[in-house]
Order: structure tokens, then C-alpha cells, then sequence
């Protein structure tokens, strides 16, 4: 299979959102529609607005997420089968659930053409459960240290693909482990390689009369494509997480290949321009803890002043190895040290335990790498000795 490099893909378009049609004899794909354009099109077909929001309230309102027709209560006999003949409800087919030692799930998904995408359920003993979603079968950027980004980017995912994965987990796992109130764009995927049907997903998973996440709970998380973050900005309220892993550009051109395209000192001189216009608003930095890579006393100067004038908090996250990988994750000493420095100079940071390791659901662990695999890049000299490679 031909994996594309972010270049390649742009250069021919990107995929835009297949403006959510299904395979199935040209049947409309609701949940790529946002209110506004499902209004319009039962409209189209002769239907009142009320019996749109009906239907709106029945795929997405609690307790009901309706996957089916036969579980639409309470909808005009003529409105159902022109559905019936018309839409369709089902982007994804649910294949598997995994339940790690924590109870985290991992939930996997069939696409309409074959593919398999992975989610994510986290529950957290504060009532807080977080639904980790997909944007990309695989992933374009490359990150050294990430499991998926082995598998190179097969496709971009619909807007209906990402909102039903939302949608199922709920559908599925409400009961089990209470309501899912947060989500979090940080499973497979460059959520900004896939912006407009990112973005798309999440206007409708924030709907008032819909999903009903809350703007700050939905966070769309992004290795640093600059020119689509400026846009994210400007078109979105959800909340932002930028994986950052590195303190120097020379670190971060090798463990996250975007920063040859997007420097340091660009995406955070952004981020300092951008957030002035936004109110009570804290981008969330994510640091992978790699051993001897990005954990010394310098990396945690450097990082302090790096963010210096842009309101953040810092998430430090224990790497969970996986095959494949030659990064060690940094001692749990080492990582308190790390963070006790940052919080000295008055940085809000969180440290992050590791979740569901046993069945592959933690961060940069999700997807399949097949036999053809993204490329590991050359480690600088320095870092050979840390990484125990000679390569
Ligand atoms: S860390 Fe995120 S952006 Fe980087 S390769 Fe993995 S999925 Fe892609």
C-alpha cells in the first residue's frame, strides 16, 4: 500500500469531506451533517424543520443514539421511510472492544472500505470519562516515538467517521462507565492534515441540542501544522493541545519531522500572536518524556522560556514503549524533578500516568503498522548513546 507524505497529499488537494455520501446507492450519510445543512436537506425533501430537529435529537440526544430507523420514536410514518429510502445511519461497524487491567477500552472500527480505525474510552474515578477519538486511518507526520505514525496515512476520515466514534463509545459504554463528557482528537491521526472534516466534527459533537460537549471539553490536538492551527483558531472554540517533545529545533527535526517545516520559534511565536485574541483560553503543551532525549535540567530551562507569553499548561507524559521503538521512557524520579523545575517558575503542569498499556490503547500506540512502515530517521550522534542505537 503507498503510503503519502503530508507534501504529496497537499499537493494533489487532500480528500475534503466526501461530502458525506455513503457507498450504499448514494444514501446521505447523517452524521456528516451539521444541524444547519440536515435542516436544509429533509427540507429539500419536503419536510418541515421540526421534523428535522426530531431527528437531530434522536441520533445524538442522551439515551437514544439512534443508529437505526426502527429506533426512531415518535417520527411521521412518511418523514421514516423517505429516510428509509434515502439516508444512511451507520458510518462505522463496531469489530472489537478491548478492556485493559484500568478499564480503558479500545474500541475498533470497520470502515465502508475495509480499513480499521481504533478508539478510545478512558474513564477517570473523578466522573470524568474521556472518549479519545481518530481523524486519519494512519498518519502523515512521522513522529519517531508514535506507533501510528508507522503506518504512514492511508485516508482521512469524514466528519461522520470521527462524530460517530463519539457517538458509539457513548452508545455503547454509557452505562458501563458513566457519561462520556470529555473527548480528545489524539488518536490516530494529524487531526489539523484532516481540518476541514476535524473541524466539521466538532461543531456537531458541540451542538446544544445534540452531543452537548462542552467547546472546552473537546480538545483537538496537533504535532504543529502551523497555517491550519492559525485557522483552527480563528473558526473554532474547542480547545487546542500542541505536542511539543522537544526543547531545540535539532531535537524535534528528528523526533517530529513537521518542525523541518514548521520551526519552533514559528509555532510558538504563533501561538503567542493568535491566543492575545482569545479570551480565558490555555493551549495545553503535551511533552513526552523520552529518556535521555528531552529530560535534562537544560531541556526544562529552555521550555520555561519557550513558553514565556503564551498561557498554557504543561502535560508531561510517561512514553509507553512499543515495538519498534528504541526510546526509553524517562524515570518516574527524573519526571517529577522535571516538573517540580517547571512548576518553580510558576507553569501549571500536569504529569500524566500511562494508561491501558496492556492493550495497546496509550498514546502513540494506536493502529497496525503493516509490512511497509514510515521510515525511522537517522538519530543524531549525540542521541546514540541514550537510545542504545547504532544506526
Ligand atoms: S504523534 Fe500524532 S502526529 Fe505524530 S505520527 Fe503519531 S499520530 Fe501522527
Amino acid at each position: 500500500m503507498k503510503h503519502e507524505t503530508l507534501d504529496e497529499h497537499e499537493a494533489h488537494g487532500g480528500d475534503g469531506d466526501s461530502v458525506a455520501i455513503s457507498n450504499e446507492g448514494l444514501k446521505m450519510l447523517l452524521k456528516g451533517m451539521t444541524y444547519p445543512e440536515l435542516e436544509k436537506w429533509v427540507q429539500s425533501h419536503g419536510y418541515r424543520p421540526g421534523q428535522a430537529m426530531m431527528l437531530w435529537k434522536r441520533m445524538y440526544g442522551n439515551n437514544i443514539w439512534a443508529h437505526h430507523i426502527d429506533e426512531l420514536e415518535g417520527l411521521n410514518k412518511d418523514f421514516k421511510k423517505m429516510l428509509n429510502e434515502n439516508a444512511e445511519f451507520k458510518a462505522l461497524t463496531q469489530k472489537e472492544i478491548r478492556t485493559a487491567s484500568d478499564g480503558t477500552r479500545k474500541i475498533l472500527f470497520t470502515l465502508e472500505d475495509g480499513l480499521v480505525i481504533e478508539t478510545v474510552v478512558i474513564p477517570c474515578d473523578r466522573g470524568r470519562t474521556t472518549v479519545c477519538v481518530s481523524s486519519q486511518v494512519g498518519c502523515a507526520m512521522n513522529c519517531q516515538f508514535c506507533y501510528t505514525g508507522r503506518m504512514g496515512l492511508r485516508r482521512h476520515l469524514t466528519a461522520a467517521e470521527i462524530v460517530e466514534q463519539a457517538v458509539f463509545a457513548r452508545r455503547l459504554l454509557t452505562d458501563e462507565v458513566g457519561s462520556i463528557t470529555n473527548v480528545v482528537f489524539m488518536g490516530m491521526g494529524e487531526p489539523l492534515h484532516n481540518i476541514d472534516n476535524v473541524i466539521k466534527a466538532a461543531d456537531i459533537m458541540v451542538d446544544e441540542q445534540g452531543l452537548q460537549f462542552s467547546p472546552r471539553k473537546v480538545t483537538i490536538s496537533t504535532s504543529g501544522l502551523v497555517p491550519q492551527l492559525k485557522r483552527f483558531l480563528h473558526e473554532s472554540n474547542c480547545a487546542l493541545a500542541v505536542s511539543l517533545n522537544a526543547t531545540t529545533d535539532e531535537v524535534r527535526n528528528w523526533i517530529m519531522p513537521i518542525n523541518r517545516k514548521y520551526k519552533l520559534e514559528l509555532l510558538l511565536q504563533t501561538l503567542r500572536e493568535e491566543l492575545c485574541f482569545k479570551k480565558n483560553y490555555k493551549v495545553l503543551f503535551e511533552y513526552v518524556m523520552l529518556e535521555g532525549v528531552n529530560d535534562s535540567d537544560g531541556d526544562a530551562e529552555r521550555l520555561i522560556e519557550l513558553v514565556k507569553g503564551i498561557p498554557c499548561k504543561i502535560n508531561l507524559i510517561s512514553f509507553n514503549p512499543h515495538s519498534g521503538s528504541f526510546f526509553k521512557p524517562t524515570k518516574d524520579e527524573r519526571m517529577i524533578e522535571f516538573r517540580n523545575t517547571l512548576a518553580g517558575a510558576g507553569l501549571v503542569v500536569i504529569l500524566r500516568l500511562s494508561r491501558g498499556d496492556d492493550q495497546m490503547a496509550a498514546c502513540g500506540q494506536l493502529g497496525k503498522p503493516g509490512t511497509i512502515q514510515a521510515p525511522l530517521l537517522r538519530v543524531p550522534e549525540q542521541f546514540q548513546m541514550a537510545i542504545g542505537s547504532s544506526a
